[in-house]
């Protein structure tokens, strides 16, 4: 059926679908046999169930990726035989972005809508990715000893670890997945034990495309098992890792032993700043955005946003009046505008915060409970909430929620603007909201983050670097740069 006239899409399958995990290009189960569950955020009932991977599981995972990295066809391929590969893999995501998209839909409570989108998205990463297989080059240096030449060489790195979050599974693999395969490394790849359907439905386009055994290799488990042996193993040359920063700072630990590289892209709280010149009615789509769409957990989400002070009353009654619109339901309805939170543990967590921010002295605007609808009362469903006259010192102000829950902190000046934004252990995005360019410009020099947004926000590009400054990572995802982060140089000399 056209995607433009269905409303309400359904699994394709009735009962608990079973996975297996994907080792050297087999479906198998882990090594205890034991599988654990995924439970339907809309629902609240159990949908999958996947193999319980762990540290034996990972070390087969790993020994498969090492022997197609050192021995295995894949090492003999050229840069435009690793490409023609990553495109037959675009292709296919993008024939099958409708299952991809349900399967997330499925484990985190995402919209259908914005996930079709996203899934439509992805080959592009792919494409990309593919197109710079063959130009990863070094180069010729001139040096000063007579008869000596110097050149130097990009190599891959060998087997990368990748460990991923719930909240875009599949996006943030590709993230890693594209720049490492084109470069010429192996991985193995550890979903998070929220949603690990769509990688493993990843890995049938990956088999169906053709990639040589051990090249791709996906263990589902848990991340202090699984995920702890992954980040440890000896053989690892890299991890790649998406998540929260306290579980960052645990895979600089375990990475240090073999002196892995690491790449982290952790949380956010990143400033959204309405000056009095913006166009209004933008900024609010703006904020709206950046801090309601799925549910609030993505780690660019504009949680605080500081409005000067003689527009906030305005845009507060805006903004109140927006979110009041918004319809929470089945996150498979096309129809619905906001979906569930992941899982119950996040649910309580942000119900947790709302608490937190009223105890703090903070003014509730707007939502903050569990609605209890017939329809929503059994998922994990949070109301779009607003606390207005945050000060920055709070804890909502602070602490990464993850949430649909947005504060909002007047400033009176450009400089108090800026106090205010870097006032933070993260530095993931910002954005900025003037019709004044210098001051604009100003911003974005002087905001500490790596990505800033001037009158836009949430724009995520394959050709645009993007990580975190300060708590929000280390390394940087997307664009040429990816490359070299997937990449190692070797300097050879030869006495002419
Ligand atoms: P998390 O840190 O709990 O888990 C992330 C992954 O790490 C999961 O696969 C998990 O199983 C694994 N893991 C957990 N403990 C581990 C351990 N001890 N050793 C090895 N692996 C372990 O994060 P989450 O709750 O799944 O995701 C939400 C977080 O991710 C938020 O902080 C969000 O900001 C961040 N995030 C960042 C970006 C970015 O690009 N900067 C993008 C999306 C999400």
């Amino acid at each position: 059926m056209d995607t433009m006239t269905k409303t309400v899409y359904q699994l394709p399958f009735t009962g608990i679908k079973q996975y297996k995990m994907f080792i050297n290009n087999e479906w198998v189960d882990s090594a205890s046999s034991q599988t654990f569950d995924s439970v339907n955020p809309f629902t609240g009932e159990v949908w999958a169930q996947a193999p319980l991977g762990d540290k034996e599981d990972i070390d087969r995972a790993v020994q498969a990726a090492k022997a197609a990295f050192e021995t295995g066809e894949w090492s003999r391929y050229t840069g435009a035989q690793r490409a023609a590969l990553l495109r037959k893999l675009g292709d296919l995501i993008g024939e099958h972005a409708e299952e991809l998209a349900i399967s997330e839909v499925a484990d985190n409570g995402k919209l259908i809508r914005e996930m079709l989108g996203q899934m439509k998205s992805l080959p592009g990463w792919c494409y990309y990715f593919a197109g710079l297989a063959d130009k990863v080059h070094g180069e010729s240096i001139p040096i000063d000893i007579p008869n000596m030449i110097n050149y130097t060489v990009r190599e891959p790195l060998g087997v990368v670890g990748a460990i991923v979050p719930w909240n875009s599974p599949l996006l943030l693999t590709l993230f890693k997945l594209c720049p490492a395969l084109a470069a010429g490394n192996t991985m193995v790849i550890k979903p998070s034990e929220v949603t690990p359907a769509s990688l493993l439905e990843l890995a049938v386009l990956i088999e169906k495309a053709g990639f040589p055994p051990g090249v791709v290799n996906i263990v589902t488990g848990y991340g202090q098992t699984a995920g702890d042996a992954l980040s440890k193993h000896p053989d690892v040359r890299k991890v790649a890792f998406t998540g929260s920063s306290a579980t960052g700072k645990l895979i600089i630990k375990n990475s240090a032993e073999q002196f892995a590289r690491v790449s982290l892209e952790l949380g956010g709280k990143s400033p959204n700043i309405i000056f009095d010149d913006a166009d209004l009615s933008n900024a609010v789509n703006g904020v709206l955005a950046g801090i309601f769409a799925a549910s609030g957990q993505t780690c660019m989400a504009g949680s605080r946003v500081l409005v000067h002070d003689s527009i906030y009353d305005e845009f507060v009654e805006r903004l109140v009046e927006r979110t009041s619109r918004i319809k929470l339901g089945n996150p498979l309805d096309m129809e619905s505008e906001m979906g569930t939170v992941a899982f119950e543990g996040q649910h309580e967590k942000v119900l947790r915060y709302i608490r937190i921010g009223q105890e703090e002295g903070a003014t509730l605007l707007y939502g903050g409970k569990r609605p209890m609808t017939p329809e929503l009362k059994n998922g994990f469903f949070v109301e779009p909430t607003i606390f207005g006259d945050v000060r920055n010192d709070m804890r909502i102000a602070q602490e990464e929620i993850f949430g649909p829950v947005v504060c909002l902190i007047r400033f009176r000046d450009e400089e108090e603007a800026l106090q205010i934004a870097n006032d933070t252990q993260f530095g993931l995005a910002a954005a900025v909201w003037t019709k004044d360019v210098q001051r604009a410009h100003r911003m974005a020099g002087k905001i500490n983050a790596g990505t800033v947004w001037i009158n836009n926000y949430r724009k995520v590009s394959y050709a645009s670097p993007f990580g975190g400054y300060k708590a929000s990572g280390i390394g940087r995802e997307n664009g040429i740069q990816a490359m070299h982060e997937y990449t190692q140089v070797k300097s050879v000399w030869v006495d002419t």
